[in-house]
């Protein structure tokens, strides 16, 4: 029977959202028992959420100062070290998780399958292919641990109210020195996190400027919704990387996508597949974003938004 460990994901004391949608996707290969590890250098916090998680047996924390920040080479040896008495490890397909997993799987001697979007059996998973496309079933070597990803937008995150038993884990690895935290850039906002808000808005490049884009920012601010862009709104300078939805961004789910000034190009539309209800505002009437839009609002954005803003 299947045994999951699942790598939490955490910055700042606070646990990732991403870390509970992981539970999701153990929890449907009904296995024996799901545990979570923390590591960081005080792991004590995020323990206490991961505990909560229903459905998690124990909460295994290392702490360690050389896991005050997240770097895979660091963590991926203790990980592959924990890892001895589990059927499977999970990690979130996240930025975290893409560069952590690999590592771990290497020192597994295994090959991680990623993206896990449904599970079919205990080494039997779905994933999407080109640019989510097309869906393939993969099946991991059922003699070896399976190390994988977890698609964050496929799986809800798992109820709180759990209990589990939190204890600290005791892990002898040699850690490399080839590696070191230098130092994190990271945009500060005060709007909900892009990947694991309810509401999101995005500009594309119909926006038309760095300036322009305020007309986004305040209404999303008026729905409470975190700001996406289209690649080519960010290629134009008009906000950062970090807000890119779609293939080569973020792959987000939210219950409500609101799109201002995006075409609908399958590169974007990757990115909301798993998205709610699809809102889509643009001027021209053929663009293909109101093919797969639940509500389409043909007009001038710049004429449209602060109607609707004013309306609500
Ligand atoms: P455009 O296609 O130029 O569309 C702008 C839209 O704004 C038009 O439909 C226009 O009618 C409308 N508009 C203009 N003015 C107004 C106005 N005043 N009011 C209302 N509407 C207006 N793209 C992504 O978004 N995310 C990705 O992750 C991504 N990854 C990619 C990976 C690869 C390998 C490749 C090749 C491409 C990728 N792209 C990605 C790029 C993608 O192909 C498109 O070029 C991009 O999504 C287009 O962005 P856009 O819709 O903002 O711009």
């Amino acid at each position: 029977m299947a045994k999951v460990l699942i790598v939490a994901e955490h910055l700042d004391g606070k646990l990732n959202a991403s870390t509970a949608k992981c539970v999701s996707a153990a929890q449907a290969l009904s296995p024996e028992a799901i545990d979570i590890v923390v590591l960081a250098a005080d792991p004590a916090a995020v323990a206490t959420e991961a505990a909560q998680v229903a459905g998690v047996a124990n909460v295994r924390t290392v702490a360690n100062t050389a896991n005050a920040n997240a770097v895979a080479q660091i963590l991926a040896p203790q990980i592959a070290k924990l890892a001895d008495g589990y059927s499977h490890v999970f990690g979130p397909s996240t930025t975290f998780g893409k560069d952590l997993m690999p590592c771990v799987a290497a020192l597994l001697g295994t090959a991680q399958v990623s993206d896990v979007m449904a599970i079919e059996g205990s080494h039997t998973f779905k994933r999407p292919i080109y640019a989510g496309n097309a869906i393939i079933t993969v099946e991991a070597p059922a003699d070896h641990v399976v190390v994988a990803t977890v698609r964050t937008a496929s799986w809800p995150e798992a109820a709180k109210g759990g209990n589990a038993a939190v204890e600290a884990a005791s892990v002898e690895a040699s850690l490399p020195t080839h590696t070191r935290y230098v130092g994190l850039a990271a945009g500060k906002s005060d709007r909900p996190d892009l990947q694991s808000a309810r509401r999101v808005v995005s500009g594309g490049r119909g926006v038309g400027s760095e300036g322009n884009f305020k007309i986004v920012y305040d209404f999303a601010d008026k729905l409470g919704a975190a700001v996406g862009a289209s690649r080519a709104a960010v290629d134009a300078g008009y906000c950062p990387n970090e807000m890119q939805v779609g293939q080569t961004g973020k792959i987000i789910a939210p219950d409500l996508y609101v799109a201002i000034g995006i075409s609908g190009a399958i590169q974007h539309l990757t990115g909301i597949k798993d998205a709610g209800t699809i809102v889509a505002i643009n001027k021209d009437a053929e663009a293909p974003i109101f093919e797969i839009a639940d509500i389409g609002l043909v007009g001038d954005l710049f004429t449209v938004l602060p109607e609707l803003q004013a309306a609500l």
